[in-house]
């Protein structure tokens, strides 16, 4: 058994859902991941134990309650993210950059 963030789950879920009808955002892994930390920041943590997706299919009935608050977390996010992109090129975002950042 292990405690998961469901908000997690359904963050990463629904913002897939949003980039593809929102053209306009960048959904390179960078931006992404700042979108869903961001999001993530402006809402309550859900936290459950999951044992073996028991619980989690418990609260998958409840998502409907957060979706709508979720997806406009997300899309605020993506405006935030979209005024300062820390990605360094936008179309070399996949992998060539990487090496920059060792320590
Ligand atoms: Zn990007």
């Amino acid at each position: 058994m292990e405690f998961r963030n469901y908000m997690e789950e359904l963050v990463m879920e629904i913002l897939d859902d949003v980039l593809r009808g929102k053209k306009e955002f960048c959904s390179c892994e960078r931006c992404r991941l700042d979108t869903i930390a961001l999001t993530l920041n402006h809402l309550p943590a859900k936290y459950c134990v999951t044992d073996a997706g028991r619980a989690y299919t418990k609260l998958k009935t409840t998502e409907l309650q957060f979706r709508t608050d979720v997806v406009r977390e997300i899309v605020e996010a993506l405006k935030v993210v979209r005024a300062d992109p820390r990605h360094k090129q936008p179309s070399a975002a996949d992998n060539r950059n990487q090496s920059t950042d060792d320590r």
